[in-house]
């Protein structure tokens, strides 16, 4: 997509200013934010099955995103989230999660029954629904993360755990770094055990103090009380992402009979969905919005705002680096690649843009730019931590042998 700088012809209808033209998606004001709002049918995911669908998707979520960002702007993110929802969510995430059992249940006692049609329709019911519960071979990731451990890279777990002390949360039991232009932290099986997952372009692409903000805020997770983190919240989700995805498939198929049964034949179960999207989400950008608090003490406001700004190019970071015909092998090339990208970007504009393309109500983190507006508009505040050239330094020593394996994997 290509973004005309602002002053065309084309005049904002409520406040005169130049639209920005996107073509093909629908132009924006960018001084009074008129027709941001628009869903952009070319670029939108098709998640819902319908096209309509997606829509109200996007409308609603665009509306909550603002909602929830006007009421937390200026203030304090709490810790935890609204504990009434945090019981309606428990209480919406059960059915989802018992679906399954109850549609077995229900096909067992049909077989049984002595009626022709419970005899017919009862193991058709478990039959269906065994098809689709039954555990799918995983198609194994192409590239599997690499697993670091502190004796191999002392400096690196030297920094984590004071970013980790200063931030208040606990150390990951495991950090791994893989090829991806992102970074994330999860929590896994029934140990809990906490894993964070850098990606080694994406570490290489910010400026040292911004990497400080990306830990400060991945370690946040571990302590901001996340909804959609939660076990039970977390496999009703699932459920749904499982209907979603059957859906999904149908609809590639051609078998576009299945929408209006599903939707139709099941309007409560779409609508307790659908609430507990919005309240989860909710909670969801909550939690963000706190790592990102978090994030700013740690790591100093600048920083973070950097790190947002990081964040928008890092979609055409690896077509930078590959065009730049430079090795990924040595993380300066991933340095200026970001650096030409963040001069060549109209950055603000991407930032805006982003309230529309990351409005879904599927999406855990609020739009990026609606992140950044909120970092911006606190008070400035000041690094807690700041490594100094020669921590850096000894990080990078550390990291030298998997930025190696990371060019050998891209080159391959
Ligand atoms: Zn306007
Ligand atoms: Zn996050």
């Amino acid at each position: 997509m290509t973004l005309a700088a602002t002053g065309t012809d084309e005049r904002c209808p409520r406040c005169r200013a130049g639209l920005v033209m996107a073509d093909p998606a629908p132009a924006w004001c960018p001084a009074c934010e008129w027709g941001l709002d628009a869903f952009d049918r070319h670029r939108a995911p098709r998640t819902w099955g319908l096209r309509a669908g997606d829509r109200a998707d996007h409308w609603l979520a665009f509306r909550l995103n603002r909602r929830q960002y006007d009421s937390l702007v200026g203030r304090t993110v709490g810790r935890r989230g609204n504990p009434l929802a945090r019981v309606a969510m428990l209480l919406l995430a059960t059915p989802l999660l018992l679906l399954m059992p109850l549609v077995l249940a229900a096909g067992v006692y049909l077989a049984g029954s002595a009626s022709p049609i419970g005899m017919v329709l009862g193991p058709a019911i478990i039959i269906c629904t065994l098809v689709l519960v039954w555990p799918r071979r995983r198609e194994e990731p192409l590239w599997q993360p690499w697993v670091v451990d502190e004796v191999s890279a002392p400096a690196l777990f030297g920094l984590l755990r004071r970013v980790a002390d200063a931030a208040g949360t606990p150390m990951p039991h495991e950090v791994h770094l893989d090829h991806d232009v992102n970074a994330a932290v999860t929590v896994r099986g029934i140990r809990r055990r906490r894993v964070l997952c850098v990606g080694l372009p994406l570490w290489a692409a910010l400026d040292p103090q911004e990497r400080v903000g990306l830990l400060a805020h991945e370690f946040g997770h571990f302590v901001n009380h996340d909804a959609r983190r939660g076990l039970v919240v977390r496999g009703g989700l699932r459920v749904l992402h499982g209907m979603l995805g059957v859906l999904a498939g149908a609809v590639r198929g051609g078998s576009l009979w299945v929408l209006p049964v599903v939707f139709l034949g099941a309007p409560v179960l779409w609508l307790l969905s659908v609430t507990l999207l919005i309240l989860s989400g909710r909670d969801s950008q909550r939690a963000e919005y706190l790592a990102d608090q978090i994030a700013t003490r740690v790591a100093g406001t600048a920083a973070v705002a950097g790190l947002f700004d990081g964040l928008l190019i890092s979609d055409g970071l690896p077509a930078a680096v590959a065009a730049g015909h430079r090795s990924p092998a040595d993380p300066l090339t991933w340095r200026t690649a970001a650096a030409h990208l963040r001069t060549s970007t109209p950055l603000e504009t991407l930032a805006l843009l982003s309230l529309r393309t990351e409005a879904s109500l599927l999406r855990s983190h609020p739009p990026t730019g609606l992140r950044r507006r909120m970092v911006r508009s606190r008070p400035a505040q000041a690094a807690q931590i700041e490594p100094d050239e020669q921590e850096w330094a000894a990080v990078g020593r550390d990291l030298a042998p998997w930025f190696a394996k990371l060019a050998k994997r891209l080159s391959g």
